[in-house]
This record gives C-alpha cells, sequence and structure tokens, in this order.
C-alpha cells in the first residue's frame, strides 16, 4: 500500500503499554488509571441497560447529558452553552478533536501547534490537508511566547490548538495568556480549540483557567472535554465539545459522519452522574494525593522535576544521570527495572535531546511506592 500517511507510526502509547505488559513492568506510561470508577458509576450503567436504553442515542447526544453538561458548565465557569445546539457529545476526545479539526481547516490550511503536543493533533491536521506551524516550547518552564506566537500568525493560519492543563507538562494556561491570545486574534478569523480534558486535575488551589472563560475567546473557540480522565473511565470513551452555535453547526457536520452517536447506556449513566457536583469537586483533591504521593516517592531518586500544575502527568529531567536518547531510556527501564513511562521527545515533530521523562501517577499508592524504589536503582 501506498501510505497516506507514510511518517506515521503506532502511537507511543500502545507501544509502552505493550511492552509494560510483555515485561510485566508496573505501567506509569499510558494516562489511565490502575483504579476503578465509582461503584455508583458501574449500578447506573446497569439500570440503564436494563431499562432498555440501548439503541442509537441522538446524533448530538442523550439531552439529559447535554443539560448535565450545560449546568455544570455555568456552575463552573458562569458561561451558559444552550444544551440543544451548543453541546455535543462525542466518543472521547480523540474525536472531539478530530471533528473540531475537520469542521475548520481546509486544504493548505496553517494551524498553529505548541509542542510538547499530544500525539493526535498533528496527525488529524494532516488528514484534513493543513500545514502545521509548530511553537516549540523548553523545558523547564514550557512558557509561551506570545510575540513568538504573534510572528507566525499569517493571513492563512485558520487554527490555534491549545491544551490546559497541559499533557505531557503539566502546565496551566493563566488569565494573563489568555489575555495576549485575544489581543493577537481580535482581528482575524482564527479559529482555536481548547483540549480542556484534565480541567478538573488541578493542583496547589490553582483554577482551571478554561478559554470560555474570555468572552471574545469563547465565540471563537471549540472546547474539547472527556469523561475519561474525571471519573476514571477511559475505556468508556465518551467526550464533549462545547461552541457556540455556528460553530456547534459545523462540528455536528463532522460529527456525524466520524460516529454519527455515542454509547447511549453510558451516557443517560453520566447524566445521572453529573446531577452530584461533589462527584467531580472531589477530583482535585484526590489527584493532589496522588501527586503528592509520587513525588514523595521519586524524591530520593537523582530525577529532577518542577511539580505538575495540573494533569495526572510528572515530568522529570533525567540529565546528569544517563547520556541516552529519552525513547532509549524509557525502554531499557522497562526492560531492567520495571518501570514504564513515555519519552517526551515523541511529542515535538523533530528529534530533541532534552532528556525528560513523562510518569503518570493515576495509579494506587502501593504501584506508585514500588515505581518510587525501582527508580531510586537508576
Ligand atoms: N487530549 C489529551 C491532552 C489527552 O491526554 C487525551 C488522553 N487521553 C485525549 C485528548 C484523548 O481523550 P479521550 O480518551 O477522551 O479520547
Ligand atoms: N491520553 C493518554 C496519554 O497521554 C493516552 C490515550 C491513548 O492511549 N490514546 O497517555
Amino acid at each position: 500500500v501506498k501510505s497516506k500517511q507514510p511518517h506515521v507510526g503506532t502511537t507511543i502509547f500502545t507501544v509502552m503499554s505493550k511492552l509494560a505488559t510483555d515485561m510485566g513492568a508496573l505501567n506509569l506510561a499510558q494516562g489511565f488509571p490502575s483504579f476503578n470508577c465509582s461503584p455508583e458509576l458501574i449500578d447506573l450503567v446497569s439500570f440503564h441497560l436494563k431499562k432498555g436504553h440501548n439503541q442509537y442515542a441522538p446524533m448530538a447526544g442523550v439531552p439529559a447529558l447535554k443539560e448535565a453538561i450545560a449546568e455544570k458548565t455555568a456552575d463552573l465557569y458562569k458561561v451558559n452553552y444552550h444544551p440543544e445546539n451548543e453541546v455535543t457529545v462525542v466518543s472521547g476526545a480523540t474525536e472531539a478533536l478530530y471533528a473540531a479539526i475537520t469542521a475548520v481547516v481546509r486544504p493548505n490550511d496553517e494551524v498553529i501547534v505548541f509542542e510538547p503536543a499530544y500525539d493526535s493533533y498533528a496527525p488529524s491536521v494532516e488528514l484534513n490537508g493543513g500545514i502545521l506551524v509548530y511553537i516549540t516550547l523548553k523545558p523547564p518552564h514550557y512558557q509561551i511566547d506570545w510575540e513568538v506566537v504573534k510572528q507566525k500568525i499569517t493571513p492563512q493560519t485558520r487554527l490555534i490548538m491549545l491544551n490546559t492543563p497541559h499533557n505531557p507538562t503539566g502546565k496551566m494556561l493563566s488569565m494573563s495568556d489568555l489575555n495576549y491570545l485575544a489581543e493577537i486574534v481580535r482581528d482575524t478569523n482564527i479559529f482555536i480549540i481548547s483540549d480542556e480534558v484534565y480541567e478538573h486535575i488541578t493542583f496547589d488551589g490553582r483554577p482551571h483557567i478554561s478559554l470560555m472563560m474570555h468572552p471574545t475567546l469563547q465565540e471563537r473557540t471549540f472546547i474539547c472535554g472527556s469523561f475519561g480522565k474525571t471519573f476514571h473511565i477511559t475505556g468508556w470513551k465518551i467526550g464533549y465539545c462545547l461552541a457556540p452555535k455556528d460553530l456547534s453547526v459545523e462540528f455536528r457536520k463532522a460529527h456525524q459522519w466520524i460516529t454519527f452517536a455515542t454509547s447511549t447506556p453510558m451516557q443517560y449513566a453520566l447524566a445521572d452522574f453529573l446531577k452530584k457536583p461533589e462527584n467531580y469537586l472531589a477530583i482535585p483533591d484526590f489527584y493532589q494525593k496522588k501527586r503528592d504521593k509520587f513525588l514523595s516517592c521519586i524524591q530520593s531518586t537523582r530525577f529532577t522535576y518542577t511539580p505538575a500544575e495540573g494533569s495526572f502527568f510528572q515530568t522529570v529531567s533525567y540529565s546528569g544521570i544517563s547520556e541516552e536518547n529519552d525513547y532509549d531510556l524509557a525502554i531499557r527501564l522497562t526492560k531492567e527495572i520495571g518501570v514504564a513511562s513515555i519519552p517526551v521527545s515523541v511529542f515535538y515533530h523533530q528529534k530533541n535531546d532534552y532528556k525528560i521523562l513523562r510518569f503518570c501517577f493515576a495509579k494506587d499508592d502501593g504501584i506508585l511506592e514500588q515505581a518510587g524504589e525501582r527508580l531510586r536503582k537508576i
């Protein structure tokens, strides 16, 4: 086959999870919890399965879930999205991102992507004929220089992709970042996709600053969310997109041909579960304990790090420990000491030697402790 995507290989998450399984290693690589979701959520699914909610859901989502999402959003961010025509339920944030990109990117449109970037962004842009314009963020601060962003804007710029809290760096955007961005895009027709799948996983009392909180940015932004991260159900693949009506119309045109609709009983269960705000309000504290536990477990290793501000990932630097590139080191650590991680260079479009590994701390404390002990050996 003459490949349409010759430079695309198998995603690092699949590669590292397979290696972790083959080696019997602790999997701190792919981002998913080692623990189960709330038993209440399982009972709710079972209830709705038995009730007969087993046929196609409406294309844009079960009304009760769209309403629950709109209500949660209004409570938390004081922004109103109309459940009927501004909230769309999709099969995971991966689909939300792909559908939003497909909705706006035409052949040869330029798309600004900050790297390190979640690995689905670039291929999704390319499959739609878009031209990637990268802005490289460097460790240890990964700070966006908005002057550089301004210089990268051309008449062909169609879309800017953002992610806060950020995978893999754990960085979060501030209101001042949003103000800079708003100024840069003010007199343009540039769209924004804001990947906010870790909106509830934030630390040290730092509030999640959603792009929707800035009124002039909200008008041009597709917010992509996912229940996978928030409720420990990455295997359900239920996400959503919030966008003003005219953007949602275009979004739904793409969504209806990608998956058409999303699992019905799961949507009903989530609608009920979302009615109790404590179910998501407890998440920051829960994950703060996990982050702090992981940091205490790696404290006496030789890695250096800045604590993550959000997300369930911690990046660490191994410069001063090894001269290997991060990919080789991640493979070796999985094989030799039984701890799998993600080499952060895979989130950049060109090879680099920043010497950073990413660990997922959404794991039982026992796993984090064992990982800490093993990592002390290197
Ligand atoms: N965006 C980011 C930043 C992620 O880390 C993930 C990881 N799962 C996704 C999108 C995809 O989310 P989902 O599993 O809901 O498709
Ligand atoms: N988002 C998860 C991560 O960053 C993985 C999702 C996937 O495997 N596609 O690890």
